[in-house]
């Protein structure tokens, strides 16, 4: 992330003009400096020279799909936070964002102010990380909260910006059970709802980062009809 006196970055790549000039307003609005890029290439050249802190990706572009797009954002950048627009609300393709390297996904059409609290707690918890590495253990997995890493069986993975501040969350419940809305409004920065799956589908893909048998889960437990928990 850029120095914390400068303006946050973020960089738009949306090929829907009225989509991205109103979102671009609305980001500069809240002091936020706004970048658009209209194809998959343009966004991952500008990403390259830019350095964003935050890019919301549409998941159809007129050159290349946003997944792709996805990825190779990843491979530049493990850690930037990454929200993908999708103007489908199948699961599957919210799971498929999500294995691409997506933090987050809003599904068109979406409500401007509620995109805008979303990225507002990202850099809100981004500003707060700092001081004395935060490591943990979890089974034969180390979590490093810090350096957002995960190293198991000596191999390291990068966590997402997501992933990293859901594992805090967990962790500083000591074992108790952590409700969905509390992980969505505290995480995600969102008013809970409670037909929202995006907890879910994220857990599935921590796990899989963090257990052995990621379908009979040892470490991130789900406590039925709540949410979460870490094991004791
Ligand atoms: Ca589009």
């Amino acid at each position: 992330m850029s120095a914390m006196n400068g303006r946050r970055r973020i960089l738009l790549i949306e090929d829907e003009p009225h989509i991205a000039l109103g979102l671009k307003d609305a980001l500069e609005f809240e002091g936020f400096a706004a970048q658009v890029a209209a194809r998959g290439q343009e966004g991952i050249s500008a990403f390259r020279a830019e350095r964003p802190d935050c890019v919301i990706l549409d998941i159809t572009l007129p050159d290349m799909n946003g997944y792709k797009v996805c990825e190779e954002l990843r491979r530049l950048d493990a850690h930037v936070p990454i929200i993908m627009l999708t103007a489908r609300s199948q699961e599957s393709d919210k799971i498929r964002g999500l294995d691409a390297g997506a933090d987050d996904y809003v599904t068109k059409p979406f409500s401007v102010n509620e995109l805008v609290a979303r990225i507002r707690a990202i850099f809100r918890r981004a500003a707060r990380s700092v001081g004395a590495p935060e490591v943990f253990r979890l089974g034969e997995a180390e979590v490093n909260l810090t350096t957002q890493t995960i190293t198991r069986k000596g191999k390291s993975e990068p966590l997402s910006f997501y992933e990293t501040e859901l594992l805090r969350l967990l962790h500083g419940k000591a074992g108790a059970p952590v409700s969905r809305e509390e992980i969505l409004t505290r995480v995600w920065g969102l008013d809970a709802s409670p037909t929202n799956r995006t907890v879910d589908n994220f857990v599935v893909k921590l796990r899989k980062k963090i257990e052995d048998t990621p379908d009979r889960p040892a470490h991130i437990l789900t406590v039925y009809g709540t949410g979460y928990k870490l094991a004791p």
